[in-house]
């Protein structure tokens, strides 16, 4: 009889897998502490190799049913100057993680998925059970407070799909969504814990006065429904050959936010472990050699991106480094492109 696999953590990472597990006739349970749909902090801007895993998953056509739309540019600013705008080397796909969820949660179902939905594991994880319960939070990294905060607007017009805006204490995404609204996602860091962030939020979102950023939201209408904030954030990688449990997405290592490729980790991770799950399912694998493949397979996927994203993300959070980067942004096609490509 075919073995059960345990998936703690209902996030993309988790349903992926589910999704593909179930694809292949395996019996999968979905612990989620949560309930769907519901918003999450996050860019909403999905950009990578994962694009490819969900097409092999068959999940593209349905992603654009649930209002997936296309990113085909970017521009980047600082303060009150607007430093480059580029085509994407490649399109992205935006979506509302309030629909990506969702939509996946109900696919999984449709598949024949058990979804624990309001439940949280607070068991061991020993043979068939897969971590996907997303970041692992660290209060203080290298000295500072990294947190993340999200809101959605109307009324704001963008010169591109995506536009960054670099703030003095960290960065703001702005991305255009289905209907005319668009997500605003920012990653800041705090020496000091920051309070009352529900209430203060736009002092954060909305860039200094004399920016960009801040004309763009002059005249937005904000969903206050839609605010969410995650903190804790630690960037620095970790090694799945290190770990003594089979992890997916943000809780095998999180790569920084500026990439707009964790949710692509989060899907290729997780269509690196269907295989040998199946064949653990199967009985034709042990528990240590199926962790052991998707540990391997995952490091191999990951390393170098990894490297080239932290690289970005501690040059991009100092001064010196973040005008030197920004000034070669600025410079035509391959500067852009070669870090495009290398972070994803
Ligand atoms: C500021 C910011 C901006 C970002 N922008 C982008 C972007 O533009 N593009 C991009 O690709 N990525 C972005 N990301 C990263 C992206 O959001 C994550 O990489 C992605 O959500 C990881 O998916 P996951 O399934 O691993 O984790 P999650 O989506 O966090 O899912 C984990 C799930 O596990 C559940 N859970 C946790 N513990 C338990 C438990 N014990 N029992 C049951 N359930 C549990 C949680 O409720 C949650 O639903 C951003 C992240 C941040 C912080």
């Amino acid at each position: 009889m075919a073995k059960l696999v345990t998936i703690v953590g209902g996030g993309l990472a988790g349903l992926t897998l589910g999704i593909g597990l179930r694809q292949r006739g395996v019996p999968v349970t979905v612990w989620e502490a949560g309930r769907y749909p519901r918003h999450r902090v996050c860019g909403e801007f999905i950009s990578g190799e994962g694009q490819n895993s969900l097409a092999r998953l068959s999940l593209l056509a349905g992603l654009q049913d649930a209002g997936a739309c296309s990113a085909v540019s970017a521009a980047f600013f600082s303060g009150s100057v607007k430093i480059a705008a580029h085509a994407l080397p490649t399109a992205a796909w935006c979506l509302s993680r309030w629909m990506l969820d969702d939509w996946l949660a109900r696919e999984f179902q449709r598949l024949g998925g058990e979804l624990r939905v309001g439940k949280r594991w607070t068991g061991e994880f020993g043979s068939g059970m897969v971590r996907a319960s997303g970041r692992r939070a660290q209060p203080v990294a290298g000295g500072w407070r990294l947190f993340g905060l999200k809101v959605h607007a109307r009324g704001v017009a963008l010169d591109a799909d995506l536009e960054m805006h670099f703030v003095p204490a960290g960065y703001v995404g702005l991305c255009r969504l289905a209907g005319g609204e668009v997500n605003l996602c920012g990653l800041f860091r705090s020496k000091t814990t920051v309070p009352g962030l529900a209430r203060h939020w736009r002092d954060w979102l909305g860039g200094p006065a004399d920016s960009v950023l801040h004309s763009r939201l002059a005249d937005a209408n904000f969903d206050d429904e839609s605010f969410c904030t995650v903190a804790g954030l630690c960037l620095q990688p970790r090694h799945a050959a290190l770990r003594n449990e089979c992890c997916v997405g943000d809780a095998l290592t999180m790569i920084p936010p500026l990439t707009g490729n964790g949710m692509s980790m989060a899907f290729e991770s997780a269509e690196l472990a269907i295989d040998p799950l199946a064949r653990f399912s199967s009985g034709d694998l042990t528990w240590t050699q199926a962790q052991q493949e998707i540990a391997t397979a995952c490091d191999h996927r990951f390393a170098t991106r990894l490297r080239w994203a932290g690289w970005l993300q501690r040059a991009l959070f100092q001064v010196p480094g973040r005008a030197t980067l920004l000034s070669l942004a600025a410079r035509p096609g391959w500067l852009w492109r070669g870090m495009f490509a290398r972070t994803r």
